[in-house]
């Protein structure tokens, strides 16, 4: 079953968006001209099965980040539609907007973006602090989650104590507390060195093995891709060129 979907999305940045919807006919029914071929992101169709590690792959600026933006509702399309669970994300009050965003989705980024001045188990308690749960319940949760990315006796540490393939497994459990049922992660491991990447991609996998979570992946690497990925989008300047698993990819680049 399909629990993400984005239909002819668009996503062109500044100035140029308000162009593009004035001098095109109806950007939904994909009348579009050659010359209105820009955009960081270029009529995405995709669709998100439950369960399923969704890897979107390609070079430096073919948006991919923007993609997923759009998908989690980080940024607005400029144009197409976005269905979570089969609602319109797009159409949807920015209450329950902010309600799924918070509750059903978990991010990781490449930039660890931890909070300093908290320790390693307010960290990953973060998110339920906002949602309002108490201290005694959140840091039970949160704890469970340090331990599940193996950091037992590193929680009231501070960031700047901790590795960086340590700093992002505190990422992970915090953006694994809300219990998110699509889990988005935007290039976690390309700031680490090799090694340690790869120990967390094996980390990632076992967590995966256990959490069952419907994912969208993001990398630039293809190897990473093929060692994780049930399915991979292939991007280049703005479009998804294929979508194709990880065997068809490596028969047929
Ligand atoms: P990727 O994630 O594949 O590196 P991005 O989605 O970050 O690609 O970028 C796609 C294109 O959109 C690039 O040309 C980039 O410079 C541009 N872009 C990304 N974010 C912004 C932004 N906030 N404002 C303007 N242009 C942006
Ligand atoms: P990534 O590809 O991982 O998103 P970037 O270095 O491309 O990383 O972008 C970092 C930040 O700068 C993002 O918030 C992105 O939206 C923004 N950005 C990227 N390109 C541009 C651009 N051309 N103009 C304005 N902001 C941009």
């Amino acid at each position: 079953t399909t629990i993400l979907e984005c239909r002819d999305v668009w996503k062109i940045y500044g100035a140029k968006a308000d162009s593009f919807l004035e001098h095109t006919p109806d950007p939904k029914k994909g009348e579009l001209r050659k010359e209105n071929l820009i955009g960081a992101v270029r009529r995405a169709n995709v669709q998100i099965r439950k369960g399923e590690i969704f890897v979107i792959m390609g070079l430096s600026g073919s948006g991919k980040s923007t993609l997923v933006r759009c998908l989690s509702r980080l940024v607005e399309p400029t144009a197409g539609e976005i269905f979570f669970e089969g609602k319109n994300l797009l159409t949807m009050s920015e209450a329950e907007l902010i309600e799924i965003r918070r509750t059903k989705m978990g991010m990781v980024f490449q930039q660890f973006a931890l909070l300093p001045h908290l320790t390693v188990l307010e960290n990953a308690a973060f998110p339920l602090d906002v949602q309002g749960v108490d201290k005694k319940n959140r840091e039970a949760r949160a704890m469970e989650m340090v331990e599940l990315v193996g950091l037992k006796g590193r929680e009231n540490n501070y960031p700047r104590e901790l590795s960086g393939g340590q700093q992002q497994r505190v990422g992970i459990a915090r953006s694994l507390v809300v219990e998110p049922d699509l889990w988005f992660l935007d290039e976690p491991f390309s700031a680490l060195d090799p090694l340690i990447r790869r120990e967390m991609q094996d980390e990632f996998m076992r967590l995966q093995n256990m959490l069952h979570k419907t994912i969208v992946f993001i990398t630039h690497d293809f190897d990473e891709a093929i060692r994780l990925a049930d399915r991979i989008a292939v991007m280049k300047d703005g479009e998804i060129q294929q979508v194709a698993t990880p065997e068809e990819l490596v028969l047929n680049p």
